[in-house]
């Protein structure tokens, strides 16, 4: 039994309880998408919403859909 909150399993709220279960893992970041995570699925993968996804996008659109980044330079002829 637990001593900080007196119960098996700990309370959710106990500092000693273990961390939620991962619904998804990240294939960004590689870490674990809790339960109330936003997130955005493409293809079966999962990212985290607010930190992932917009980095996750762009690669996945270079990678998967040939999308091509560049600096804008006058052309100088
Ligand atoms: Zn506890
Ligand atoms: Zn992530």
């Amino acid at each position: 039994m637990c001593d900080v909150c007196h119960a098996t399993p700990c309370d959710p709220r106990c500092p000693n309880a273990p961390d939620p279960p991962a619904v998804y893992t990240c294939k960004y970041c590689g870490e674990p998408i809790v339960p109330g995570d936003e997130y955005m699925e493409v293809d079966g993968d999962y990212y985290h919403l607010e930190d992932c996804a917009g980095d996750a996008a762009l690669s996945i659109l270079k990678d998967q859909f040939g999308a091509r980044t560049g600096v804008a330079e006058v052309d100088r002829w």
